[in-house]
């Protein structure tokens, strides 16, 4: 569960922190996500809710922001995003096999972003040398507490 081991990082991050400031408890986390990671944000609040229980970060708000991913390409300059990949993306399943019995395509981006210079080539130039403005799937833009 990819969820719960992003969520048990936040956790300990925060926590961390609120105990290096002396703070009495934690009021609010925001984090940003890539829309890259593909993470099932209902499983990461609800981990999010469990693994805070009986921490100084128990019964905070978590606020989640979605990262749109952008592309530029090295070669050509050209950008685009998952978006307009989209397509690609439905030929590759099918290239691949990943369509279930009732045709529903399984988009492999649940192995991204490791994979994703392996699956994704530039729209206009075909070349694989491209630039991705995330450099993580999920990072902490802000703690709140109170002392
Ligand atoms: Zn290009």
């Amino acid at each position: 569960m990819h969820e719960w081991s992003i969520g048990k990082a936040i956790v300990d991050a925060v926590t961390n922190f609120a105990k290096g400031k002396n703070a009495r408890r934690v009021l609010r986390v925001d984090i940003l996500v890539s829309e890259i990671a593909q993470l099932d944000l209902d499983v990461l609040r609800e981990a999010y809710k469990i693994l805070t229980q009986g921490t100084l970060a128990e019964g905070s708000k978590l606020n989640i922001e979605i990262e749109k991913a952008e592309f530029t390409c090295n070669n050509c300059g050209y950008k685009w995003t998952l978006k307009d990949i989209g397509d690609i993306f439905s030929d590759l399943a099918k290239k691949y096999g990943i369509v279930d019995e009732e045709g529903t395509i399984d988009l492999p981006t649940h192995y991204m972003p490791m994979a994703i210079h392996a699956l994704i080539a530039c729209p206009q130039c075909k070349s694989m040398n491209f630039s991705l403005n995330i450099t993580r799937s999920v990072e902490i833009k802000a703690i709140e507490i109170e002392r």
